[in-house]
C-alpha cells in the first residue's frame, strides 16, 4: 500500500469524526446544506427531521461522503464510495472543495498526515546529499562516453544546470494528493528536478531514490529533450524526415539501436493511427493519412516512443551502481541484491497477460525494465555476486559502440519502425508512479 493510502487508512476514523463535529455546529449550517445537496441527501427524511438521533444519522452519512472526498484529495484516487462521483455533479462538488470549512479541516489534516509522508530528514538528504552527487556522477558518466567533444560539453552543461526545486507536486495532483504522490520529475523548461512526498516517507531507499534522480536528470539529455534548450545550448537533428538518420545523430553512438533491439529493452515506437497523424497535422492540411507516419510529418522522439524512457533508465542504472559503490563501499552481495530489489518495489506489478490489450505506454513494462536493463548491467551483476553475464539479454555498452553494434547484430532496416507485438514489453505501467517529465 502506498504512503498516501496508508496515512488515510490510519486516520479515516479521525477524519470522519472531525467532519461529524463540524457538521454538528450551528455555524456550519451552510456547509452542511451544500454537502447534503452534493450527496443527494437534501430531501432525506433523516436530514429534515428535528429528532436528534435522525439528525446524527444524517450527519454520519454526510461525514462518510466528505471523508470519501478527503480521501480522493489525499490519495488522488476516488474510493468508489457510493457518495463519491456517481451521485454528485462536479459543480456541487466544487462548492464543497472551495468552502472554507472544508478547506480548514483539510488543512488541519494535512498537518497531521504530512509527518507520515515526507520526512524532513529524508528531504534534506535528497537536497543536500543525493541530488548534488547524482548530478555530478551523471555528468561524469557522459564525460566517460565516446561523444563528440562539443556535443559532450553541451550535454554536461545541461546536466550541471539542473536545479533542485523541492517537493511541490501540485501540478501532478490536486490538493493533498500532491504531498503524497510517489513521483519525481524533471522540468525541461524550468531546468529543475522535483521530488514528491510519496518518495520521502518511511519507504525511503537510497537505491530507489538514487536511481530515480539519475533517471529524471538523464531526461535532460534523452533523445527528445536534448533538443530542448535555447539555440547554442541544445543538440538538434538535421533532418526530421529521416528517422534512421536522427537515431544515428543522437550523440551516444549506437545506444538507441541497442535499446531498440529485441536482445535489450526493445524500446518501441507507437504505431501511428490515422487519428494520431491527423491531430498532429495542422487543420489546414486535410490530407488523407494512411497507417504510417506520413512523409510530411516530421519525426519526433517526444511522443509515442519508449526510447526516451529507455535512455533515462539506462543512465539511471549506470549512475545507481556508481553512487552506491561510492557511498556504501562496504555492502555485501546480499545487501546489493536487496537494494536492487528496492528499485522497483513500489511499482512492481505482474506482467499483463499477452492477450490483454493495454493502451500504449511510453514506459516499457516494469518486468522488462528490470530483466532487460537493470539486471544486465555488468557492474551491478558483479556487486550482486552474479558471476556470468545475463543468459538472455545483452548489456548496451555505450562506451564501446562497435562491440555494442556487433551484439545487436548489425543494422536492421529501420528497426524503430517495427510495431509493438503482443509479446513486446510495450505494456502499461502507471506513468504517475514511476516519475515523469513535464
Ligand atoms: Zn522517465
Amino acid at each position: 500500500m502506498d504512503t498516501a493510502n496508508q496515512a488515510f487508512k490510519e486516520n479515516e476514523d479521525k477524519i470522519r469524526t472531525q467532519f461529524l463535529t463540524t457538521l454538528a455546529k450551528p455555524e456550519s449550517d451552510y456547509f452542511r446544506k451544500i454537502s447534503m445537496q452534493n450527496f443527494g441527501l437534501i430531501d432525506s427524511p433523516d436530514c429534515n427531521s428535528t429528532d436528534k438521533d435522525r439528525i446524527d444519522k444524517c450527519n454520519y452519512n454526510i461525514a462518510i461522503g466528505l471523508t470519501s472526498m478527503a480521501k480522493a484529495e489525499i490519495t488522488g484516487v476516488f474510493s468508489g464510495n457510493k457518495f463519491s462521483a456517481s451521485t454528485q455533479s462536479l459543480s456541487d462538488r466544487q462548492y464543497i472543495l472551495q468552502n472554507k470549512t472544508y478547506k480548514d479541516i483539510l488543512a488541519s489534516l494535512k498537518k497531521d498526515l504530512l509527518g507520515k509522508a515526507a520526512s524532513p530528514e529524508n528531504e534534506k538528504k535528497v537536497k543536500d546529499l543525493i541530488f548534488p552527487k547524482i548530478k555530478k556522477l551523471l555528468a561524469q558518466k557522459v564525460n566517460d562516453l565516446p561523444i563528440d567533444e562539443k556535443k559532450k560539453s553541451i550535454m554536461m552543461d545541461k546536466i550541471k544546470g539542473i536545479q533542485y526545486a523541492g517537493t511541490n507536486c501540485e501540478e501532478l495532483a490536486e490538493g493533498m494528493a500532491a504531498d503524497f504522490i510517489p513521483n519525481a520529475f524533471y522540468s525541461p523548461a524550468a531546468q529543475t528536478f522535483t521530488i514528491c512526498g510519496g518518495y520521502l516517507g518511511n519507504n525511503f531507499s537510497d537505491f530507489k531514490i538514487a536511481r530515480t534522480i539519475a533517471h529524471e536528470l538523464a531526461h535532460s539529455i534523452d533523445p527528445c529533450r536534448i533538443e530542448s534548450a535555447p539555440e547554442g545550448m541544445k543538440i538538434s537533428y538535421t533532418n526530421k524526415k529521416d528517422l534512421a538518420k536522427m537515431e544515428d545523430e543522437y550523440p551516444i553512438k549506437g545506444l538507441i539501436a541497442c535499446l531498440r533491439s529485441e536482445k535489450s529493452i526493445m524500446a518501441t515506437r507507437q504505431p501511428q493511427s490515422p487519428k494520431n497523424s491527423e491531430s498532429a497535422t495542422s487543420s489546414s492540411e486535410k490530407k488523407t493519412t494512411d497507417n504510417k507516419e506520413t512523409a510530411d510529418k516530421p519525426y519526433s522522439f517526444c511522443d509515442g516512443d519508449q526510447i526516451t524512457e529507455s535512455v533515462a533508465d539506462w543512465f539511471g542504472d549506470e549512475v545507481l551502481v556508481e553512487y552506491i559503490s561510492q557511498n556504501y563501499p562496504e555492502l555485501t552481495t546480499e545487501q546489493w541484491q536487496n537494494g536492487a530489489s528496492n528499485v522497483f518495489r513500489q511499482v512492481c506489478t505482474p506482467p499483463s497477460a499477452s492477450d490483454v490489450q493495454t493502451p500504449y505506454d511510453h514506459h516499457p513494462e516494469v518486468q522488462a525494465r528490470i530483466d532487460r536493463l537493470l539486471l544486465v548491467n555488468p557492474s551491478l551483476r558483479k556487486k550482486m555476486g552474479c558471476t556470468k553475464s545475463h543468459s538472455k539479454f545483452i548489456y548496451c555498452d555505450a562506451k564501446n559502440p562497435d562491440s555494442m553494434a556487433k551484439l545487436v547484430g548489425g543494422k536492421k532496416e529501420c528497426p524503430s519502425c517495427k510495431e509493438s507485438s503482443p509479446q513486446s514489453p510495450a505494456k502499461n505501467t502507471s506513468t504517475t508512479i514511476q516519475g515523469g517529465v513535464r
